[in-house]
């Protein structure tokens, strides 16, 4: 069985795909535990792989696209077959995870990796997307490891001012890497 915080359909209103239309599955429990974290990702339900399925359909009808968020979604056994189920049902899945726990993904599965105190370099070579959190400072101590990376999210904490500021100023002296990334859906007050 699953272990879950939620499971709802709105827009993914950060990062690459920003405004488009998914259904998020909070997966509950998380590896890690940063001081920062304002996610919600305690247990609240057990479900199968299929009954998760069958609410992904539920709440999207055909909405292509479901993100597999947390706490840390890789954290449990059962995502992988979740992933698969999903894929058979023609959904693409998106991953956001801290990139901590290396999982062998399906090649058409997108992975975007968020890193927090440490990253599995496996993890961060497999990563399609990078979100570097700005937390009153622009974390450099990973430009290394995601060095063949064309391109990084710069994403302000909490969408704080100064958080805005530093990404804003960090992207514009490095414009051929760095894009900011907002949490587009707190501004708009959706989920
Ligand atoms: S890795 Fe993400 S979900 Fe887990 S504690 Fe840190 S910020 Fe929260």
């Amino acid at each position: 069985m699953l272990q879950l915080a939620e499971i709802f359909y709105s827009i993914q209103g950060e990062g690459a795909f920003s405004g488009t239309p998914a259904v998020f599955v909070r997966l509950a429990g998380c590896n890690l535990s940063c001081d920062f974290c304002d996610t919600d990702y305690s247990l609240k339900f057990f479900a199968g792989v299929a009954e998760v399925v069958a609410k992904v359909r539920e709440l999207g009808g055909d909405c292509p696209m479901v993100i597999l968020t947390g706490g840390e979604p890789l954290a449990q056994r059962e995502t992988l077959a979740l992933i698969d189920a999903l894929r058979s049902d023609g959904r693409r899945v998106h991953i956001e995870s801290n990139g901590t726990i290396y999982t062998e993904l399906p090649q058409d599965v997108w992975l975007c990796v968020s890193p927090k105190e440490r990253v599995d370099p496996r993890m961060a070579q497999r990563a399609n997307e990078v979100k570097l959190i700005v937390d009153e400072r622009v974390p450099e101590e990973w430009l290394q490891l995601f060095s063949d990376k064309p391109l990084l999210l710069l994403q302000p904490e909490g969408n704080k001012r100064k958080n805005v500021e530093l990404a804003l100023e960090y992207a514009m002296a490095h414009p051929d890497r760095f894009r900011l990334s907002l949490q587009t859906h707190k501004l708009i007050g959706v989920r």
